[in-house]
């Protein structure tokens, strides 16, 4: 097998390229046919016009192979022996170089013309249109108009479809046509009895004349008139259009360019078919050798609407005849306008079709683009509506449904779980002295040292205002108090720039079985109010019972309260509002010292004291110089003592000592019991 392959493979290029050689010859040919056309007259006369366009129509076709070469005689400008013989010599000199196939003459003068003065080669055969002039040669193809022949078909035409014909006007055009149609149709009519007039030797208005009195029951036969006996022209199809007019006669007529001037037409004969079949034969030559014997240029052409206006029988025209200005039946006129109105519909359609596309795409891109902006609406909704604006926590609404998860966890598999709850520690003040804005700042940073001490399993929400809630999965109540412990502690720790220190009260409550969770809640909520009632800056744990401290943990042991009572008011709202406070920061500070706490959680507080009290006291002088207390200037020296002691502690603990009792004592002593108790109710007895 490869042995085959290896022996015939150079073979195949060769192979192929000779195959596509032979294709390309097939479907080229080596080259055209080249053939003369010589016209007797030029193309304003339709005759010329027909035959030329007829060759053109050959010559143009894909793949015709012939070439045309064409030239006019023009009879009418050329007529002497000296202009032809010129004429001859250009036309003989432009060809030289052409080899032509074949020479076409057009009509008598141009074959006369070809035969005398151009005498080409014998050896190229030539085809000629001929009326009168006869040159038999075998290299030579005459057609003539065989005017015997259409008159006879045409005579017998007319007697068909025009049964009443009852006399004949014979309208004289040239001598040669005139003469053999006169002869003939008399000859014909002769035969029928019916009455044979020769219209002659008349002015185009006595021609006209002449037709348009002619009995509707007549024929007219008419051969090409070129001029009238006063030498005026006219070329014979506007002529006949003018007499067809006017004519109460039909008026029938031999040649193919006559018809469609409002004539019958009748047999004709067609410079278009003669052209075609003058070509025909020389390539019959060309490829055999001679001529054949079957060429026809005659046919049957007939004007519809013309023979209706005469009352002429279209019923029976021939089947081969060509009809010209026919009415198209009415189905089809009716079919063209359902498919005019079909196409506007589809049209219609199509563009609707479009349109609603378009609106389609378009509303969907709207659609869409509302869909988007529903759906940044809708996220940024159900985050606003789930996390706290203010602290970016979870919010009560977000923290309730995770609660509800845990209890059911709980129930399922018995784990334990903790509630804490914190409250910052007189908030309000925060809001009142250092204004609203530092207090969101307070709120945003507790909430962010609450986050950062719980662990990743439990949950820290606000649950409002300036209360915290964390839930604390799998967690007991003293590992709650741990936390919480640490939570607050590091609450305290927090510095903030426009105002003092703050601390947070927490509840923390461990979840009993069977508990809801507002009773669960209430319970934690219980313990917060506890550590509110005891003195804040504190945790304690629903159940009461102190948890046990870790061994390392430096909680407080002693929880000592110098609590608030309704009898140390002095009366004045404001006043008993700040002397809470100063209660609330000496219980925190007391109980820091006698806890042993560091002095660096103790400064703070003491500092915040300090603030408080130098606050506390310009106020309350401001007052009581302005109710003209008597007891002012003795009041005055009480605060400046007192901050002047003040004062010395701080130093004392900056410079590195150890908190004793003697400020613990000061502050109960000269602070709350002396001078809280003591010299204000005093002072604002007197006014009051
Ligand atoms: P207590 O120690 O008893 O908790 O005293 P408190 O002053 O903290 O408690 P109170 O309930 O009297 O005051 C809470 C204040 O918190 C009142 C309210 O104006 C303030 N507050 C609540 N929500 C906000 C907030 O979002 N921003 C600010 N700046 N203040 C708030
Ligand atoms: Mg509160
Ligand atoms: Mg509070």
């Amino acid at each position: 097998m490869r042995n085959f392959f290896e022996k015939n493979a150079y073979r195949c290029p060769s192979r192929i390229a000779c195959v596509c050689v032979l294709l390309l010859l097939s479907v080229i040919p080596l080259s055209a046919q080249k053939i003369l056309v010589i016209h007797s007259y030029n193309t304003s006369f339709p005759w010329t016009t027909a035959f030329e366009e007829s060759l053109r129509e050959l010559a143009e076709a894909p793949g015709s192979g012939l070439e045309l070469y064409i030239e006019n005689l023009d009879v009418t400008r050329f007529g002497t022996v000296p202009e032809r013989t010129a004429l001859a010599g250009f036309i003989l000199e432009k060809y030289k170089n052409v080899s032509l196939d074949a020479v076409i003459g057009n009509s008598d003068h141009a074959c006369v013309f070809i035969d005398e003065y151009l005498r080409f080669p014998l050896s190229i055969p030539r085809a000629y249109y001929t009326t009168s002039y006869e040159n038999p040669k075998p290299w030579i193809f005459s057609i003539s108009a065989k005017y015997d022949r259409v008159i006879r078909d045409t005579w017998a035409f007319v007697g068909e479809v025009f049964p009443r014909m009852d006399g004949v006007i014979v309208i004289s055009g040239d001598p040669y046509s005139t003469r053999t149609v006169y002869s003939l149709v008399s000859e014909l009519a002769g035969d029928a009895g019916i009455p044979v007039r020769l219209l002659a030797d008349f002015t185009f208005d006595e021609l006209k004349a002449a037709v348009s009195e002619a009995p509707a029951t007549t024929a007219i036969f008419f051969t090409p008139v070129l001029r009238d006996k006063t030498g005026a022209q006219s070329t014979p199809k506007r002529l006949l259009s003018e007499l067809a007019e006017i004519s109460p006669a039909p008026i029938f007529t031999f040649w193919e360019t006559m018809t469609g001037s409002g004539t019958v037409g009748g047999y004709v004969i067609s410079a278009r078919t003669a052209a075609k079949e003058m070509v025909h034969a020389i390539r019959d030559y060309l490829n055999t050798g001679r001529f054949g014997s079957e060429y026809t240029i005659s046919k049957c052409v007939v004007d519809w609407t013309a023979m209706e206006r005469h009352g002429l029988s279209t019923g029976l025209i021939p089947e081969s005849a060509t009809i010209i200005n026919r009415p198209e039946p009415f189905y089809v006129r009716y079919a063209r306008t359902v498919m005019r109105v079909a196409n506007f519909v589809f049209i219609a359609f199509i563009a609707a079709l479009l349109v609603a596309v378009v609106l389609i795409v378009r509303s969907y891109k709207r659609l869409s683009a509302v869909n988007r902006q529903l759906l940044v609406a809708r996220r940024e909704a159900e985050e606003l509506s789930l996390k706290d604006s203010l602290t970016g926590l979870l919010n009560r609404r977000a923290f309730l449904p995770l609660v509800e998860y845990e209890l059911q966890r709980r129930t399922r598999f018995g784990s334990v779980a903790a509630l804490m709850v914190a409250d910052i520690d007189h908030f309000k003040r925060v809001n009142d002295t250092c204004g609203h804005d530092v207090g969101d700042v307070v709120l945003k940073e507790v909430g962010k040292a609450m986050q950062d001490s719980i662990r990743g399993t439990d949950t820290l929400a606000r649950w409002g205002g300036e209360e915290f809630i964390v839930l604390l999965p799998d967690t007991d109540e003293q590992s709650g108090f741990v936390l919480a412990e640490k939570i607050r502690r590091c609450v305290m720790d927090l510095r903030f720039d426009s105002c003092p220190p703050i601390t947070i009260s927490i509840g923390v409550a461990q979840h009993g079985s069977d508990e809801d969770f507002l009773e669960w809640f209430k319970e934690a909520d219980g313990a917060l109010y506890r550590a509110k009632e005891t003195g804040r800056n504190r945790t304690v744990v629903s159940s009461g019972l102190r948890p046990d401290l870790p061994t390392d943990s430096r909680e407080e042991l002693l929880m000592l309260q110098i609590p608030w009572r309704d009898e140390y008011r002095v009366g004045v709202e404001a006043y008993d509002e700040q002397h809470r406070a100063l209660f609330s920061l000496a219980n925190g500070l007391v109980n820091a010292i006698v806890n042993g706490r560091p002095t660096d959680e103790i400064l703070p507080l003491l500092r915040s004291l300090q603030e408080g009290s130098t606050r506390h006291f310009s106020d309350e002088e401001g007052y009581l110089r302005s109710r003209k207390s008597s007891y002012i200037e003795r009041h005055m020296k009480e605060h400046a003592f007192l901050l002047q002691k003040l004062e010395s502690h701080i130093e004392a603990f900056e410079r590195g000592k150890t908190p004793t009792y003697t400020v613990v004592s000061f502050i109960c002593t000269d602070l709350i019991v002396r001078h809280i108790l003591g010299e204000d109710k005093t002072s604002f007895r007197e006014i009051a």
